[in-house]
């Protein structure tokens, strides 16, 4: 048997209604604060990744999915999203509209990583991006949106950890100071951040070998090194977070693993899940747009992993299935035909309508229906024909009723409407 790659996964119908619905809820808390949705392609052509996140990240030097093509350029399955989307708002020339663009989008994302429970190669996120608007007051009110989406799960046990990484001003400052102390105190440093600390010093922030973490807790604070803008538009960020009674806590060491960040930038941890506690990331990043090519527009943005989203979720609620309205149960060629029709125009009605079209006795498939949670069995054989009825069984109070062959669709839906009265039918209750 062929097996599916390693650090791949299949997610299977059991778990798909809780991520449809973690999905619905962000687009439908998204879309209320103006976002709207875009789709990207996954390929994109390696140069827009090696520009954007950056050449010395852990996710260019070693973790992308790069293939030649027949011409020999090289095209990368994209490790996120945002810069497909700065992509398509430079392409589309989206700005030229209106600078300002809300946009969210969900999709896989794929790193080759060592597979581990949280961290696969192929992962979903959700990403929502604001361009062109520098004020802080959206950078907190991303982070509000975020808590909110967290809090409709009844995700709780979170944290927003918060810092600044400054502008292409006052960072320099910070890297000097920081590299300078990597090198006087870094005999514990692991050899890739002792590579680091020449070619990207604030990645070894974000080591998490036990050595270099010890090494790092002495680091200067980049908040320490903030320039008056970059200072004042944090302190702004947080009185609005407090304002809307966000709790945060200031972290100067966090970095994230893509070099386009500017000034916010954060993290949501939850200390539910082990060592894959970040849930969501995201940040400022007022220099890509022009980096790529395009004009002088700020932006921030997020992303939420959806893989370790649906684990937290199934910790306090159970997966649930998707059960059928009303299971047919047809025995014999005739009534098979009947119900071949039924199921058709049911289906079309938008009931969740299940036959197997199998020769198989009543009672084989009354155990497959109880088995499906059916809520209703409409039963038809030749007895039934021979009578022109057919017999619909409600699963749950047992209660049977016949009901004419001319009127079984009718007298199926004014039954399942009288049942669903008071209660949400057919959707999970998550
Ligand atoms: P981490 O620190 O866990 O490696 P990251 O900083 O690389 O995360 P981002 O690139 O900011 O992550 O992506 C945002 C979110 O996507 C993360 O917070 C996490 O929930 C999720 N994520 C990232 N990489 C993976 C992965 N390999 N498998 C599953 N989820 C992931
Ligand atoms: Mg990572």
């Amino acid at each position: 048997m062929i097996q599916l790659i390693r650090g791949f996964k299949d997610i299977l119908p059991n778990e798909i209604e809780l991520w449809k619905h973690i999905e619905q809820t962000a687009i439908t808390l998204f879309e209320s604060f103006g976002f709207r949705q875009i789709r990207v392609p996954i390929l994109e052509k390696a140069a827009l990744f090696q520009r954007s996140i950056g050449e010395h990240t852990d996710i260019v030097e070693k973790e992308m999915y790069t293939f030649p093509t027949e011409k020999g350029e090289l095209i990368t399955l994209r490790p996120e999203a945002t810069a497909s989307i700065v992509r398509a708002y430079l392409q589309q020339r989206m700005y030229a509209k209106d600078p300002i663009q809300k946009l969210y989008t969900l999709g896989p994302m794929f790193r080759k990583e060592r597979p581990q429970k949280g961290r696969y190669r192929q992962f979903y996120q959700i990403n929502a991006e604001v361009f062109g608007i520098e004020s802080p007051y959206i950078d907190a009110q991303m982070i509000f949106m975020l808590t909110r989406f967290f809090r409709q799960l009844s995700i709780t046990g979170l944290e927003v950890h918060l810092n600044s990484l400054g502008c292409p001003l006052c960072r320099p400052a910070f890297k000097k100071a920081l590299s300078g102390m990597l090198m006087e105190k870094g005999d514990a440093l692991c050899s890739e951040c002792i590579r680091r600390r020449d070619t990207n010093p604030l990645r070894v922030l974000d080591c998490k070998r036990p050595g270099c973490q010890s090494v790092v807790e002495n680091a200067p604070a980049i908040t320490d090194y903030l320039c008056d803008d970059c200072a004042r538009h944090f302190d702004r960020v947080k009185a609005c977070l407090e304002r809307m009674g966000i709790p945060y806590v200031v972290s100067p060491r966090l970095v994230r693993g893509l070099d386009y960040y500017t000034r916010t930038a954060f993290e949501i941890q939850t200390r539910e899940l082990g060592a894959q506690n970040a849930v969501a990331g995201g940040g400022r990043y007022d220099t890509l747009v022009e980096a790529l090519g395009g004009p002088s527009q700020p932006a921030v943005g997020f992303a939420v992993g959806l893989d370790r989203l649906v684990d937290l979720a199934l910790t306090k609620t159970r997966a649930s299935e998707l059960t059928p309205d009303i299971f047919i149960a047809a025995m014999g060629e005739a009534a098979q035909e009947k119900a071949f029709e039924w199921s058709c125009e049911l289906g079309r009605e938008g009931i969740k309508t299940e036959i197997d079209f199998s020769d198989r006795s009543l009672k084989a498939l009354m155990k497959r229906a109880n088995r499906l949670g059916a809520g209703y069995v409409l039963m038809v054989g030749d007895q039934e024909l021979d009578r022109g009825t057919a017999v619909l069984r409600n699963m749950r109070t047992r209660e049977q009723t016949e009901i004419a062959l001319s009127g079984v669709l009718g007298g199926v839906k004014s039954q399942l409407r009288a049942a669903s009265d008071g209660r949400p039918h057919g959707d999970s209750q998550l």
